[in-house]
């Protein structure tokens, strides 16, 4: 099942209000962090690195509600750590759904299976779960055996129960486009999953694990060979082709980090989900405080290698809808 005709149309809506209103920045989708905490550690990892009293801290209900709505984003990430940790995640996921945000809850699965009961299948709620490839390279990924298994028994069990399941798959130099191939193939046709989102890995600064990040030359070589023999086509990816041909190369663009912004228990990231240069206390704070032209590549040498989707998605998003060859590309084709 692609992405479900109400949201196409949500979404749509909400972007064509936007630029009737003539407004020049809106968020498209808010990653929302209510926990740092996680139960895995790996080591590309660049959002676990705080002190023992940030790990042990929830996001309250009513904050994350306020956030999402104070901002109009149509749709949610909820991220982390590993959200399924926080006692009140299906509550607030929940909220979320009643408000008609289109919720993604992405989780390395662990407790998946077990947390099923406390969600409902909705057109709004769909998992989104960390798989980085098939089983040896993701357990190697996520340094810890097993967890291919039950990421695999999990989704198969959601979509037992008819929730919509995506997964969600990051990109490093130990891949080949064999390795691409060989996880999208097995997720597209044989989990088949509703959709599956892909991302070269960000370079964070805390991950302890600093080898294995992709520069962009690699990223574009990656893709255009994975990508090489019709699959691209096939394949569904919760993603504009605009944004594919960025990766493969085909296109580029500058980041529009406010696009996909980041709300966590320290309020608004600046400027974006994968760098923290402080926070604001409001999204309007946010969009209205930072300076967003010193962003970017070229500009700051720590978005050099970045292809992140946060920051180039939104991007390509927007000159989809500015184009008719591009909408009619994105109904159609990959
Ligand atoms: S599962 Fe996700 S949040 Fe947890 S350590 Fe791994 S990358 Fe970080
Ligand atoms: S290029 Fe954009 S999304 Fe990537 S790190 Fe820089 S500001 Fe963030």
């Amino acid at each position: 099942m692609p992405v479900p005709l109400r949201q196409s149309i949500r979404v749509g809506t909400y972007l064509a209000r936007q630029r009737m209103a003539r407004r020049e920045k809106f968020p498209l989708i808010v990653e929302l962090e209510p926990l740092f905490q996680c139960n895995l550690a790996c080591s590309g990892c660049g959002k676990i690195q705080h002190p023992e009293h940030e790990l042990r801290r929830r996001m309250p209900v009513e904050q994350a509600l306020g956030a999402i709505e104070e901002c109009g984003a149509p749709m949610v990430s909820i991220a982390g750590g590993e959200p399924l940790i926080h006692p009140e995640i299906d509550v607030i996921a929940s909220e979320l759904v009643k408000r008609r945000k289109f919720v993604y809850l992405c989780t390395n699965a662990l407790l998946m299976e077990r947390k099923l009961e406390l969600f409902e299948p909705s057109p709004y709620f769909a998992w989104a779960v960390h798989i980085d490839g098939l089983r040896e390279r993701h357990d190697a990924s996520v340094e810890r055996e097993g967890v291919f298994d039950k990421a695999v028994a999990a989704i198969r069990a959601a979509q037992d129960r008819g929730f919509r399941v995506t997964t969600n798959t990051t990109f490093f130099t130990h891949d080949t486009p064999q390795t691409v191939q060989q996880v999208l193939d097995f997720l597209n046709d044989e989990l088949k999953v509703d959709q599956m989102m892909i991302s070269p890995a960000y370079a964070y600064e805390k991950a302890p694990d600093q080898e294995h990040f992709l520069g962009v030359q690699q990223t574009r070589a990656l893709f255009r060979e994975a990508f090489a023999d019709g699959r691209r086509k096939r394949w569904r990816l919760n993603h504009t082709p605009l944004f594919l041909d960025f990766l493969e190369g085909k296109a580029d663009f500058e980041c529009t980090a406010w696009g996909i912004p980041s709300y966590s228990l320290f309020g608004w990231q600046r400027p974006c989900y994968l760098m923290a240069d402080g926070y604001a206390t409001s999204y309007r704070e946010l969009i209205e405080t930072t300076d967003w032209d010193r962003y970017g590549r070229g500009r700051d040498p720590r978005c050099d290698n970045c292809m992140a989707h946060c920051g180039y998605e939104p991007t390509a998003v927007l000159a989809t809808t500015r184009s008719v060859r591009q909408s009619l590309r994105a109904m159609v084709a990959r």
